[in-house]
This record gives C-alpha cells, sequence and structure tokens, in this order.
C-alpha cells in the first residue's frame, strides 16, 4: 500500500509564482465578524459577495479580495460585501508542504448544509462557517473563488440548476461551465439554503481559477471576480476596468457532470497523464486503474474533469466525468 506522500512525490510540484499577500489588515471588518467588510451604497439592488479562502491554500482568491478591498471599490446599488473564509489554514501555509493548508480539521466547503451547520459537531471550519452564516444568509449574488492541485484550464461550477448556468453564461467567463451537484460527503457553499433551490432568485458560483500558485490563475480570479460584479450591477465596469485582462471566449462550452470516480485504494492510478477538460472519443475506454479494478469511459466523448491524485485516499473522488450539454 502506498502512502500519500510517495504519491505525491511522484506528482509534478508547481512553482509558486505568487506572492500569499498578508491580509492581517483586513482582521478587523465593519460586520462583526473579522475578515469580512461590507460596503451599502444606500441605493436599493442586490447584495453581491465575493469569498476567499474556502480553502486554506487557495490564493488567487485571497490575492482577489485583497485587491479589491485595497482598491477601494464601492457599490453603486446594492451591497458589496468582500471576505476571506478560512483564514487560520491560510495562515498555516507552508511552501514546503503546500497541499497540507487546505483546511485544519475539514474541508469547508462540504459543511453547508443546515442539518450540520444546526448540529452539535465541532471543528474549526463549522466555527468559521456559523460565525459567517448570518452574511450568507442576506447574499443575493455569491462567488466563491477557488483554485485548483493541477495546472488546467478555469472552471466556473454553475450547481445543478439552470439558473446557475444562466449566471454563468451571462458573467460570459471562462470558457468551460460545469454542471454538476456537488458531492456526496458534504454541502458546498454554492449549493447552500436558497442558492440551492430553484424557485430562489438567489444564485451563487463557484469558479476554479486554474493551478493555484500560478500568476495566470491570479489574473483569471481578478478578471472573473470584476466580471461577477458588473454582471450584478452592484459595481460599474468603468471600477474594476485595471482588473479586466482576459480575452472573454467567443462561446462558453456547457459540461454537465455524469458522475464521480472515487477510489477504492491508494492504488488507483491515471492511464494517461490527464489535467483537465480531455475528450475521450470511445466509451470503454480504461482511464484509470485501482488495484484490480478497471475504470472507464461510460460513454463517447466523455471529458474529464479536475483529475487529481494528491488528496487520493479510500473514498476520494479522483475526478469527476462529464457530458458536453448543446443545449441546456
Ligand atoms: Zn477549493
Amino acid at each position: 500500500m502506498k502512502t500519500l506522500e510517495q504519491i505525491r512525490a511522484k506528482l509534478q510540484e508547481y512553482p509558486i509564482e505568487v506572492t500569499f499577500p498578508d491580509i492581517a489588515e483586513w482582521q478587523t471588518g465593519n460586520t462583526g465578524v473579522d475578515y469580512i467588510h461590507t460596503f451599502d451604497s444606500g441605493v436599493a439592488g442586490p447584495h453581491a459577495m465575493i469569498l476567499a479562502l474556502t480553502h486554506g491554500n487557495e490564493v488567487s482568491g485571497a490575492i482577489t479580495v485583497n485587491r479589491l478591498l485595497r482598491s477601494g471599490v464601492r457599490p453603486v446599488k446594492g451591497r458589496l460585501t468582500l471576505g476571506f473564509a478560512n483564514v487560520d489554514a491560510y495562515r498555516r501555509f507552508d511552501s514546503s508542504n503546500p497541499d497540507a493548508s487546505r483546511f485544519i480539521d475539514e474541508d469547508m466547503n462540504r459543511v453547508w448544509s443546515e442539518a450540520r451547520l444546526d448540529s452539535s459537531d465541532d471543528s474549526q471550519e463549522l466555527r468559521r462557517a456559523r460565525a459567517l452564516r448570518p452574511i450568507i444568509d442576506s447574499v443575493d449574488f455569491l462567488l466563491d473563488l477557488h483554485s485548483m492541485h493541477e495546472e488546467a484550464p478555469p472552471l466556473m461550477l454553475s450547481g445543478p440548476l439552470a439558473k446557475g448556468i444562466q449566471f454563468a453564461v451571462d458573467i460570459g467567463v471562462p470558457e468551460h461551465v460545469i454542471v454538476d451537484a456537488g458531492h456526496a460527503n458534504g454541502k458546498r457553499l454554492r449549493d447552500y439554503g436558497d442558492f440551492g433551490d430553484a424557485a430562489s432568485p438567489k444564485n451563487a458560483l463557484l469558479i476554479e481559477t486554474g493551478q493555484h500558485f500560478s500568476v495566470r490563475s491570479k489574473d483569471v480570479a481578478l478578471d472573473a471576480a470584476s466580471r461577477f460584479l458588473i454582471t450584478t450591477g452592484v459595481v460599474v465596469a468603468t471600477d474594476l476596468t485595471e482588473f479586466i485582462k482576459q480575452a472573454k471566449p467567443v462561446a462558453q462550452q456547457v459540461l454537465q457532470v455524469t458522475q464521480a470516480v472515487i477510489a477504492d485504494t491508494m492504488d488507483l492510478q491515471f492511464t494517461q497523464d490527464f489535467r483537465g477538460l480531455e475528450r475521450i472519443e470511445l466509451a470503454g475506454t480504461v482511464i484509470a486503474r485501482d488495484g484490480d479494478r478497471e475504470i472507464a469511459t461510460p460513454y463517447d466523448d466523455c471529458v474529464i474533469i479536475m483529475p487529481s491524485l494528491r488528496h487520493l485516499g479510500p473514498g476520494v473522488t479522483v475526478m469527476r466525468l462529464a457530458r458536453v450539454l448543446d443545449s441546456w
């Protein structure tokens, strides 16, 4: 049986191209909750929020929220909230073990069910989620900024509902929109409460901006966050021009996740050096081996979504499989 350390030692190491901003100055916000800053325009309109650091090592979001706060951007209508989620994990970042500070006790993007938040369970992440909850409950439009273990094109995760897909299309970036229902082992923030209710006008998106530590990922995060704010109408485009640097794709591709590939053992290996968005032409193509088990594509033109062995373990999702949606 291989250990996670042995598996990680064989994976590509990515250079840390960006500086981790010192965000201590943002600790005391104006909401009563540390690291959360809110600005009310005084004009009727929606409440838009950008949240960084749901995962503690996903620095592109931290850079983005830090830059937006520093820019002094303010809403022209409604309310703008900018914040950092798992700051305690972020503070523990160690460049010699860059994956370790994803969270402290548990994945903060799996705690967002009402049942879990209301339970007597305790963890560092649950405590933080409970502190954020009253603010999140008042948000109409949320963008949760994430990045990926491996270098791959950015992905917008719209959730399973048509309103999420439409929001991603309205924003217009990035090129690939992933339609998925989240994870069996706990609810994501983007699926929490009214965000996951088709009848509610509230809407949330999660963007994966690229590899955690790349300059490109940081540029994608700033660009997408700015376009998100403009789309909500809460901030005007002329206040964000310095952050919009990416070319808008001519057309977006919407990919429907159909299933997850979940490891049974520590011996799971991919049959190719998948990085994400590879399109496998033929059904039945073996894409991974997990001990004696062969894992094959279930249909033609199957697209590989976010493959990674960096957190391999029994029960861990190592990639998802998707179909291209021609219409939705
Ligand atoms: Zn993440």
